[in-house]
């Protein structure tokens, strides 16, 4: 069986090598390489992520077991606990936020004071309209408006108010009363999801990109533009030259749904719909440190996060990432 995987970003990549002993599998890649957003790209010796620093972790056993014995062997990759802050109003506090309230309390005692007044009066009843009522009844009203609603807004470039909250519930750290009192009493420890990750020691995450490309037939410069599925071969046709089985997409759906023939009007009315926010990204060089990443909720900077990326090496470079 010929499978045609569409996209060589780390999607295309990791299917291609969990199916390449089985079955004839290539890549078909627009790009003159394979990685897509994850990729670095040499700025002066210093890999650049220009879509923003990526880092590698998983919940999921196999997943780590796959990377770890198949890709890049552990030994290959720093374990990194993570320290990040948040500058908060004009001073910085540990994050998450939600059990930083004696540092807010160092800095302005009647926002502490507010921040645990209102988390204990939140009624959480398990059903919420959309993602800013998630946060106004898991958190209270002024954690809600001080720093998740502002942050939220910030990076999805959308209202909370008109976002699902279902993506959020695994993502970020929930306290519940009896945690929430223990952060006010005690300094708690950081091990919510991600608190610790991976990054390759090489200190550029193409060493993982790369060991993942590794014996994949990729065509690059491969621009799709046409699919059709032949209905009396039972075979897929790409740009009316490579025939394949089965595909796999892993192009952006937005665009790849306007190359398919007969693709019903509501189909492709609803992929135009789909909103896509750009990111940039500065690089510039700071001075060194020991924390990971920074964020910055507050609407009057124009970004929402450093990314210390230097600080995720043995070999302190002090190169920070400014994401815009
Ligand atoms: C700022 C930021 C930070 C992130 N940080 C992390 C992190 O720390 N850890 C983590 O696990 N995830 C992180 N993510 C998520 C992660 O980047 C993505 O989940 C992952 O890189 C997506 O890979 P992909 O292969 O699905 O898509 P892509 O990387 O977008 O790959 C798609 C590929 O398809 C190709 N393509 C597009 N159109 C065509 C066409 N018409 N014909 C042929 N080829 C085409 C592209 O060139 C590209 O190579 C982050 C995402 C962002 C935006």
């Amino acid at each position: 069986m010929k499978i045609g995987i569409l996209g060589a970003g780390i999607s295309g990549l990791s299917i291609a090598r969990l199916l390449n002993n089985q079955y004839d599998v290539e890549i078909l890649e627009k790009a003159s390489i394979h990685g897509g957003i994850a990729r670095t790209r040499d700025v002066n010796g210093i890999a650049y992520h220009t879509i923003g620093g990526h880092c590698f972790n998983s919940k999921h056993k196999d997943v780590l077991d796959f990377v770890f014995d198949n890709i890049l062997p552990i030994t290959e990759w720093n374990r990194i606990k993570r320290k990040s802050r948040i500058k908060f109003h004009n001073y910085e506090i540990d994050y998450p936020i939600e059990f930083s309230i004696r540092q807010i309390f160092e800095n302005d005692k009647d926002l502490a004071q507010r921040i645990t007044v209102d988390f204990f009066k939140a009624i959480d009843n398990g059903t919420y309209d959309n993602l800013k009522d998630w946060f106004l009844k898991k958190f209270g009203d002024t954690l809600a408006y001080e720093y998740f609603i502002p942050y939220n807004k910030k990076i999805w470039n959308r209202l909370p108010e008109e976002m699902d909250y279902s993506w959020v519930e695994d993502k970020l750290p929930v306290p519940n009363q009896e945690s929430f009192f223990r952060g006010l009493i005690n300094k708690s420890e950081d091990n919510m999801a991600h608190f610790e990750f991976y990054y390759p020691k090489s200190n550029n995450q193409n060493t993982f990109i790369d060991a993942l490309a590794k014996d994949i037939i990729i065509h690059y410069n491969y621009e799709i533009e046409s699919v059709n599925y032949n209905q009396i071969s039972k075979k897929w046709h790409i740009n009316n030259d490579k025939i394949y089985d089965i595909i796999i997409n892993t192009t952006p759906i937005n665009r790849f749904i306007a190359t398919i023939s007969n693709v019903p009007i509501d189909v492709q009315e609803a992929a135009k719909k789909l909103k896509v926010n750009g990111i940039s990204n500065v690089l510039w060089k700071t001075k060194d440190t020991d924390k990971t990443w920074t964020y910055l909720p507050d609407s009057k900077y124009l970004f929402h996060r450093y990314i210390h990326i230097g600080s995720f090496s043995d070999r302190p470079t002090g190169m920070q990432y400014l994401k815009l």
